[in-house]
């Protein structure tokens, strides 16, 4: 029997047995893009992470109802609830309206999806879609005391509950005594907006009618709003990245508490950054590199899976060039491996129960990986491995069984001088038969004659 499925368990700071809420599917929701921009390689390893979780779930047996949102208002360019919506600077920064640019980067979000071999969420909400679900959430933990409004908007009273900040262990008295003049005329450092006016005398382009007044929802409500609609009061897992512990999921915890009184998710976990240069790699920060910029080098989509694939969700990455290199190669020379390995047969059982034991152990992904390298390398059957690896890849992701080793076209200028310098030969033309190879050789081609013809390589 191989060991139950085990998990990190933030809330609680351990190691937790999973069992599903309900007999018959885990419910999960992970925090989505904020759709201002592309979303850049570092929010693609919390998302790959989360994918990861999935596939690791439905190999031990549990369909997986997902639940994802897009952030396309609300989320202001401090976390502090001050600054700008991030969506209407994104709109300004670009020339488009809001609502432009979030179905833009929705859909470059999901063909980054796609390339990364993500499998898409069962269900994709967005917030601006759910303002109603966000103002009845708003007015019921209202009524319930815990709020209070100042002159811009509707505010969380994080003194209220004795337990708030729980999840990151919050100093909330250390937190009090730094407090900033920024806060503006929140009560309490931890405080939150649940609704925040309009400007004055300034026309937003997301904005609705409250019962508070004219404005748009704080950027934690709705998530807090969503996840709830669709996956009830309390579901098995919330998951997003470890950013998200201090802020956005202490405060959708929070208002969970305040109105339903239970605290959202069994389980919260949260990946690990990517780093560039060892430096947080953000989007604010005005530089990040996308998959595209990958792909732009040359790079595999995949090949950034891969590499993803070879750290621990909870322990962060440094993103280096030469990192990337060591995985597309290591990709290349696992594909052409599982390739040259034939017809699959039977997996092998014992290596199954292995496999299982690594993911099993809080998505030990690394050392699946390299039980992986273990099959391919070992002396099981051609058939057998194939079947294995193939089998593991129902976890990895790396479309193993699709690929094959590209072929080589040949493009048909390439062609034409190559049998232009045939013929020569053939008349003895060798004067033109050698100017003819140096034109392909210009070109980026090597020809070597055989006694049956010649063929063709790139130089
Ligand atoms: P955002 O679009 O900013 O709402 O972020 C989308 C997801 O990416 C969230 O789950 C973030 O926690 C996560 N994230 C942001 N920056 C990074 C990073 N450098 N490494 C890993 N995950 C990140
Ligand atoms: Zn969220």
């Amino acid at each position: 029997m191989p060991p139950p499925l085990t998990l990190y368990d933030n809330y609680t700071r351990s190691l937790r047995a999973f069992a599903p809420l309900k007999a018959d599917e885990v419910r999960l929701y992970t925090c989505g893009p904020t759709v201002y921009d592309y979303q850049h390689i570092g929010n693609f390893r919390t998302f790959l992470f989360e994918d990861l979780l999935k596939r690791v779930l439905e190999w031990n047996g549990y369909p997986v109802r997902h639940v994802m949102n897009i952030t396309d208002v609300g989320h202001l360019t401090s976390d502090a609830d001050t600054g700008e919506d991030k969506m209407e600077k994104g709109a300004r920064r670009t020339g488009k309206s809001a609502w432009e640019i979030s179905r833009l980067y929705t859909d470059a979000f999901l063909d980054d999806m796609k390339r990364l071999n993500l499998q898409p969420p069962t269900l994709l909400c967005r917030a601006t879609d759910h303002i109603k679900e966000q103002v009845e959430f708003i007015a019921d933990i209202e009524k319930n005391g815990y709020t209070y409004r100042t002159s811009d908007g509707v505010y969380f009273d994080t003194s209220k509950q004795p337990n708030y900040g729980h999840l990151a262990r919050l100093d909330k008295a250390g937190l009090e005594a730094g407090k900033r003049v920024e806060q503006g005329e929140k009560k309490h450092a931890t405080d939150f907006a649940l609704w925040k006016f309009s400007p004055p005398g300034e026309k937003r382009q997301m904005e609705w009618d409250s019962p508070w007044g004219v404005g748009f929802p704080g950027w934690h409500i709705e998530c807090s709003a969503m996840a709830q609609k669709y996956l009830g009061d309390y579901f098995d897992i919330h998951c997003g990245g470890e950013d998200h512990i201090p802020i956005h999921h202490t405060n959708e915890i929070a208002q969970t508490e305040a109105r339903v009184g239970t605290r959202l998710a069994n389980f919260w976990m949260h990946g690990y950054f990517l780093l560039a240069n060892d430096a947080k790699m953000a989007k604010s920060a005005g530089e990040f590199l996308r998959l595209q910029s990958l792909i732009d080098r040359g790079y595999d989509a995949l090949a950034y899976r891969y590499l993803c694939l070879t750290a621990h969700y909870r322990t962060q990455l440094n993103f280096t060039w030469d990192a990337l290199d060591a995985a597309a190669t290591a990709l290349e020379r696992m594909r052409n491996g599982v390739f040259a390995l034939g017809a699959a047969g039977k997996a092998d059982a014992r290596y199954l129960e292995r496999f299982t034991a690594e993911i099993n152990d809080d998505l030990n992904l690394p050392r699946a990986l390299a039980l992986g390298w273990e099959v391919l390398r070992g002396d099981l059957s051609a058939a057998a491995k194939k079947a294995t690896l193939i089998a593991f890849d129902r976890v990895f992701g790396l479309a193993l069984a699709e690929w094959q080793p590209k072929q080589e076209v040949i493009p048909e200028t390439v062609n034409a001088l190559a049998a232009a310098r045939a013929a020569a030969r053939q008349a003895k033309q060798w004067a033109e038969a050698d100017r003819l190879r140096a034109e392909l050789h210009a070109a980026g081609w090597e020809v070597e004659d055989r006694p049956d013809g010649y063929t063709l390589k790139r130089r």
